[in-house]
């Protein structure tokens, strides 16, 4: 068995995800970099995202949004947006 080691987790043993979560690059390093429980995380919090700020994931602009947060959570590229559940979120397009 080869050894995976989750980039969040460097230091703990973490179970991978048995397949890439989606199509391309970005799919194929999270299969690489993140831990089964971190991509689980994710969903959770792009659920919040979607929520919050009113996306529509047949949009364009709401997939390139949340790859963008994808990123910022998982691999520390960017900024992570904030969410205040005490008021509706709004993107700039
Ligand atoms: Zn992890």
């Amino acid at each position: 068995m080869t050894e995976f080691r989750c980039r969040r987790h460097p230091t703990e043993d973490r179970l991978p995800l048995v397949r890439p979560p989606f199509k391309g690059d970005l799919g194929e390093r999270i299969h690489v970099e993140i831990c089964a429980d971190c991509w689980k995380e994710w969903l959770t919090h792009q659920t919040v995202l979607m929520n919050h700020y009113g996306l529509d994931p047949r949009q364009r602009k709401a997939r390139d949004f949340l790859y963008e947060q994808l990123r910022a959570v998982l691999f520390d590229e960017g900024e992570p947006a904030s969410v205040d559940t005490s008021k509706q979120g709004s993107i700039d397009w």
